[in-house]
């Protein structure tokens, strides 16, 4: 068959823009078959928007020389490198007539001043002759069988109310007149065409993809594929949604509409010649070529949603009025006045209550569209049946796109259940017929953040998380370090995708659009910015991510005071600090109410006993429905450790500032010794139980000294030797009775009673054994009454807290829906 090519290859701008480019599309060419192959071309990026600029400039009577010279030294350029002497020759002889002719067609615009669109076509499509021309000489140059056509010797195209259509018999008579045997590889020029006349006319911006479509139903290639800077169709515009995913398989219908709702990597008219023929395209990356890209044909094997996309420009016409209820024909009179106005309407929607009629259209006709309407409906608007023609400017459409949404019903609702999350003020609403996409009509100004959120809410991992992370000291540091190291298991065993995507620390922040690279975050906090809370969480509740947690390790009662605010506008807390929980209680209180009410979490299971399960325990027990009697434990690890080595060979002051050597206190130990941080335990407990407790409730037994309550660290570490005596004589009382000493926290289940001291236990009571800074809890229930329930275990330390704080971010996501 004479007129047969296998593989229609077509090469965008970008993938011709430079150099580099070129050799990497002659590398594709080359190992391209089986041959022959026919290789659509665009201009190299951005030479059509300089052509269009040089008429532009000669209309509007300004100097267009230096930007022609630019034009022309680009190609030139290129030519060099890549032509051997003999085409380069050849070459500089067709480039400077072409250059002459353009700056005869440029000097004749400047005298009129005005150019038709054939004169822009004129000039414009010399991009494409160019690309053409270099790149089948450039072939030829390395010894392959390659020459070019022309496509303004075989494309008749007309103009359509939908744009250029070809006319497809005027075309083949053409084509067959003009197409001689193809040699190995033969470059055709995209973008270019003739009209009916045998003016010069372009398939419009972006037509390069169409043109390969039309040579392919010509030649009746057996597929084709679209060469571009994108390793596919994405599901989002790449440039405006972090995140896309590349879609493996669309049907034809899929690619026309992601395409005509403004997903700019296909011509929307690419399709329709290629359906009837049943040609498969598809599109793949020239700078990866290694990937298999997007397949376009007939069917799309997953279902579901395949994209999401906008155009803007848009205007929504409305029509209103009570007049307009259940008379026939409105909306018929509505559209022949448009489209007796040549204006093209992209969508309808209409109230089921007929009350209105509304349509987009594009925003430069919106003014002529509103006359028209008016016009249309004088005698109505006359009689105040109808309110008005209203014009709201500055909209943009956004599209769902995908075939298999016909028997899904939650789209409509997961789509504006996520724009209305995302507090998009949605105008217009519509579903195209087909059932190939859901359309919403929303302000301009909010396209992005709209096409962000109803993105994230069909495409990320359900359970992506917006991390961000307050005081990365000690407990903080470590768990990033440990979160870092867990990241890729969570999300490829169970589809966790955790983002850490804000470090604050006291001073400065970082903040990551994606995450931050937790193998060098120190570096990057080094040089944050100065720390500010509000613009921290404004970044850590991204909108295209569906959660966000804020993770304080601050120990900040500044921080902790902003809780409430975070948790109200949907931000879930985990902390490891005390503050909050053992706060004032209608403080406490108006915090669960919001988090409540803004359906989040508040997770706080290091705040008692480190990474010690004490809370879950609690929750657990009382979830099951057992009662609680009492609670009693070693709460403090600091507590723990001094009590457990004093044995009375050594005075208790010693083996204080022993513990505090060794790390094991609070930098001043008083605030271990005085019992507060004990007594804060039990509130949280208590309030855990649902017992109405405050601090100052808790009966607490400080073994700081009155006197040393004030003054410096040292001061007080001397002065607690004064006290040394009567310390061990304690203990040896205790031991007479053959009991010990032991800091024990108490809480009555029943009467709410909460009491914080040092004890005498029985040597065989199991508070007894506790080793070191181990922690241990007894709950005493109705269940486990003879037999209490101890948890007991290390209950302090950076390394169990953080590992602590994790599994409570674990138990965020398993709440979110992840299977960890
Ligand atoms: P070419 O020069 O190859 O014709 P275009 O710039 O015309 O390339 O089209 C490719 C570009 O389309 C991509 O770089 C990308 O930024 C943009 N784009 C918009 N929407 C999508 C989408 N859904 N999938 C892929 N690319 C998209
Ligand atoms: N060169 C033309 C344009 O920039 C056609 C194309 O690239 O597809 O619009
Ligand atoms: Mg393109």
């Amino acid at each position: 068959m004479k007129n047969h090519v296998d593989i229609v290859h077509k090469f965008g701008g970008t993938s011709l823009a430079g150099l580099d480019e070129f050799r990497r599309v002659i590398s594709i060419v080359e190992s391209a078959g089986p041959r022959p192959v026919a290789v659509v071309v665009s201009a190299p990026a951005g030479i059509t928007d300089a052509l269009h600029g040089l008429v532009r400039a000669a209309e509007a009577g300004e100097d267009w020389s230096a930007a022609l010279d630019a034009v022309m030294a680009r190609c030139h350029g290129l030519a060099h490198a890549l032509l051997d002497r003999e085409r380069l020759g050849a070459w500089n002889t067709a480039i400077e007539r072409e250059r002459e002719d353009i700056n005869d067609v440029l000097k004749a615009t400047a005298l009129i001043g005005r150019a038709p669109a054939a004169v822009f076509a004129l000039v414009a499509g010399h991009g494409e002759l160019w690309s053409a021309r270099l790149l089948a000489a450039a072939l030829a140059t390395r010894g392959i069988d390659a020459d070019w056509f022309d496509a303004r010797d075989a494309l008749t195209v007309i103009d359509s109310e939908l744009g250029p259509a070809v006319a497809w018999e005027q075309t083949r008579t053409r084509f067959a007149a003009s197409w001689t045997p193809a040699p190995a590889v033969r470059v055709i020029t995209g973008y270019i065409a003739r009209d009916e006349r045998g003016g010069p006319t372009t398939l419009g911006r972006n037509g390069s993809d169409f043109s390969a479509s039309i040579f392919a139903a010509l030649l009746e290639a057996g597929e084709v594929v679209i060469w571009t800077d994108v390793d596919g169709v994405m599901s989002g515009d790449p440039r405006r949604i972090p995140d896309v995913s590349i879609i493996r398989e669309l049907s034809w219908h899929e690619a026309m509409e992601l395409a005509y709702f403004g997903a700019k990597v296909l011509h929307p008219r690419t399709m329709a010649p290629l359906v009837a023929r049943s040609i498969p395209v598809w599109i793949r990356n020239t700078a990866h070529p290694e990937g298999s890209g997007t397949r376009i044909g007939a069917v799309s094997s997953d279902g579901g949603v395949k994209g999401v996309t906008t155009i803007a420009g848009m205007a929504l016409l409305n029509l209103e009025g009570a007049g307009l209820i259940g008379v026939p024909g409105t909306a018929s009179r509505l559209f022949e006045a448009l489209r007796n106005a040549g204006i093209s309407v992209v969508l309808i929607s209409q109230g089921s209550s007929e009350h209105s009629i509304c349509c987009a259209v594009p925003e430069e006709d919106g003014l002529r569209a509103r006359e028209a309407v008016r016009n249309a409906f004088a005698a109505e608007i006359h009689q105040v049946q109808v309110e008005g023609v209203e014009l709201v400017p500055d909209c943009s459409i956004l599209a769902v796109v995908g075939e298999g949404m016909r028997g899904m019903p939650g789209v409509a609702a997961k789509m504006f259940g996520a724009l209305g999350r995302a507090g998009v003020n949605v105008r217009a609403i519509a579903q195209g017929a087909s059932e190939r996409n859901i359309s919403a009509v929303i302000p301009s100004e909010e396209a992005d953040r709209a096409l962000r959120a109803v993105h994230a809410s069909f495409y990320l991992s359900p359970q992506a998380v917006s991390i961000g992370l307050i005081g990365p000291g000690g407990v903080g540091a470590q768990l990033l370090d440990q979160v870092a190291g867990e990241i890729p298991r969570l999300a490829s065993e169970s589809r966790v995708d955790l983002r850490v995507r804000a470090i604050a620390g006291s001073r400065r922040m970082v903040l990551a659009t994606r995450a931050v690279d937790l193998g060098t975050w120190r570096e990057a906090l080094q040089s944050g910015e100065p720390t500010d809370l509000d613009t921290f969480a404004d970044h850590v509740q991204a909108e295209h991510l569906p959660h966000a947690v804020i993770i304080d390790c601050s120990g900040n009662a500044a921080v902790a005071a902003r809780y409430t605010d975070w948790l109200a506008r949907g931000i879930h807390v985990i902390t490891p600090s005390k503050l909050a929980a053992s706060g004032p209680l209608d403080v406490w209180r108006r915090l669960q109410e919001t988090r409540r009410e803004a359906n989040v979490r508040y997770l706080g299971e290091t705040t008692v006993g480190a990474g010690l399960p004490i809370i879950q325990t609690l929750r657990d027990l009382r979830q099951t429905g057992d009662e609680i009697i009492a609670i009693e434990g070693i709460l403090s690890g600091t507590l723990a450790f001094l009590f457990n080595g004093y044995d009375g060979a050594r005075p208790f002051s010693a083996i204080v500032s022993e513990a505090r050597a060794l790390g094991f206190t609070e930098p001043d130990p008083r605030d271990d010794l005085s019992g507060l941080d004990v007594a804060r335990k039990l509130v949280i407990l208590a309030r855990e139980m649902g017992l109405e407790l405050e601090l100052d409730q808790v009966e607490v037994e400080s073994l700081v000294p009155e006197a040393l309550a004030d003054g410096g660290i040292d001061e007080f570490l001397e002065g607690l030797a004064a006290g040394d005596d009567d310390m061990r004589e304690r203990l040896e009382a205790a031991r007479a009775r053959d009991h010990v000493l032991r800091y024990v926290a108490r809480l009555d289940g029943r009467s709410g009673k909460a009491v914080v001291g040092l004890e005498e236990l029985p040597a065989d009571h199991p508070f007894a054994y506790a080793r070191l800074t181990d922690n241990v809890v007894q709950f005493v229930t109705r269940r486990y009454k003879d037999n209490p329930l101890v948890v007991q275990g290390p209950g302090a330390g950076p390394g169990v807290t953080a590992a602590g704080v994790f599994a409570d971010l674990l138990r965020l996501t398993a709440y979110l829906g992840a299977d960890v």
